[in-house]
Order: structure tokens, then C-alpha cells, then sequence
């Protein structure tokens, strides 16, 4: 399975907030085997928001949309969503009541636009905050805030698949050129992608499709290379 992340936000984009959610799912998906394949964070504007998710939604077989959901003037990510598949937005009675008897809201003190989804949408509960998701053909609707989208995600998480991989890290305290060698043979020797990643050490990782290969082609780079002991 391959999908598309999208994250909403004018802050994300401004740098004001750190894109943790992209991270977060990407480990999360990564683990499932799910190849995530873009992340696009777009400001809060509805156009924006509707012409990536409708290209992406050609592209891949899912995309999780993440921000902008609450009922404030900023938050348009429903409508650019249901403006990417040709829906109204409305409100949805299954939203409205899960939010009066999960909730504790009346639902005419709930803020105007809550409950708004797109058409035909199915909704996701938020076990931690107000606002609903949403999920609308493979578009799946999640909150900004960290702990909503979470928790959401989890209640979904069963409906992404893919072919699990396993990795080994190995950190080395060689500079990353030193290592070209290493790095094509273990490539070479082994059915395994290799990841280098330079920082105060370079991390090397090697994904395989099975765990015993992982270990191996890590413990054959291990031979070989100078070691941060603490990995680090
Ligand atoms: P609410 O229903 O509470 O309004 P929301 O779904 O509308 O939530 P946003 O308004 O986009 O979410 O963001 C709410 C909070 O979550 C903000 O503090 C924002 O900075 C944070 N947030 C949004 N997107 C991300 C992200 N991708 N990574 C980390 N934090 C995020
Ligand atoms: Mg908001």
C-alpha cells in the first residue's frame, strides 16, 4: 500500500509548530509496511488543501489529512476535502449525536460547523477532543492536535496494510564518504536497502524483508566499520 500524508496548517508552514505529526505517522505506517510516499504540508487555505488531496487521491492508495478541523475560521480542511471529491459539505447527524452523548455537548450549543463533513462521509469519533474525523472514499480526515490525531489514527490504523520490512541501525563514527565501500558491499552481499544518514555519527540503516537478513547485513557492516558503541 502506498499513500500520500498531508498535513494542514499555516503554522507548520511558518515553522511556528514542528511537523511532529508527519513523523509520527510515517513511523507508524513505516512499521506497518505501508509505504508512505509524500508528505505536503499546504496553508489553511481550501483550494490549496483540495487540489493536492484530489492529486494525490489519483495517485495513491490512500491519504491522511492531518489539521484544520475545529469549527474556527481557519479551519477549512473539511471543505477543501470535500471540494477534492466533488461533495458538499453537511452537517452529519452520526457526528452530531456521538458529540451529544460521548461529548456531553447540546447540540445547539455545539459551535456552528462541528459536525460538518463531507457527503457520505464516515465519521470518526475524537476520544480526545471535539472535533470529528472523517473518512471520505480513501481520504482519511484527522485533527492537528497531536494527542486527537493519534488516537484517531488508531481507530483506523487496521485499514492500512502493507509488506512489513525490518531494519538494523548501525552508527558509525566514519565520515560518510570513508563508507561507500561498506556500503556497496553490504548492498552486494545482501538483499537489503541501505539508508545513510550523516549527523554528529552516520546512522546506516539496512530494511530487508525478512528480520534475519537485517540482522545479518547489519552484523557484516558491524564487522567493518569503526562503532559508536552507545549508538548514538
Ligand atoms: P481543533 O479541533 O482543536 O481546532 P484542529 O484539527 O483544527 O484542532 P489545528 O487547528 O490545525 O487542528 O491545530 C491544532 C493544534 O495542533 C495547533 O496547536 C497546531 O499547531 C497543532 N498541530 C497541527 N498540525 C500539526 C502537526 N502536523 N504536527 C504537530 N502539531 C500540529
Ligand atoms: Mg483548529
Amino acid at each position: 500500500m502506498r499513500i500520500a500524508v498531508v498535513t494542514v496548517g499555516d503554522e507548520l508552514l511558518a515553522g511556528d509548530t514542528v511537523n511532529t505529526n508527519a513523523a509520527w505517522l510515517g513511523t507508524r505506517l513505516g512499521e506497518r509496511g505501508v509505504a508512505v510516499e509524500r508528505v505536503t504540508t499546504v496553508p489553511d487555505r481550501v483550494a490549496d488543501v483540495a487540489r493536492v488531496v484530489n492529486e494525490y487521491l489519483a495517485e495513491y492508495d490512500a491519504v491522511i489529512v492531518t489539521g484544520g478541523l475545529g469549527p474556527t475560521h481557519d479551519d477549512l480542511t473539511m471543505e477543501g476535502v470535500a471540494a477534492a471529491v466533488g461533495r458538499a459539505v453537511e452537517e452529519h447527524p452520526e457526528a452530531v449525536e456521538w458529540l451529544t452523548e460521548h461529548g456531553g455537548y447540546v447540540a445547539e450549543n455545539l459551535a456552528e460547523g462541528t459536525a460538518h463533513l463531507p457527503a457520505g462521509a464516515r465519521v470518526l469519533p475524537n476520544e480526545v477532543g471535539v472535533a470529528p474525523g472523517a473518512v471520505v472514499e480513501s481520504v482519511y480526515v484527522l485533527p492537528g492536535v497531536p494527542a486527537e490525531m493519534k488516537a484517531m489514527f488508531e481507530l483506523v490504523e487496521g485499514e492500512f496494510e502493507g509488506t512489513p520490512t525490518y531494519s538494523e541501525t548501525v552508527v558509525t563514527s566514519e565520515p560518510e564518504s570513508g563508507l561507500l565501500d561498506r556500503i556497496r558491499g553490504v548492498r552486494e552481499a545482501f538483499d537489503v536497502t541501505v539508508g545513510s544518514y550523516p549527523g554528529e555519527n552516520v546512522r546506516l540503516k539496512v530494511t530487508a524483508a525478512d528480520p534475519e537478513t537485517a540482522e545479518r547485513a547489519a552484523g557484516w557492516l558491524r564487522e567493518r566499520v569503526d562503532l559508536v558503541e552507545d549508538g548514538a
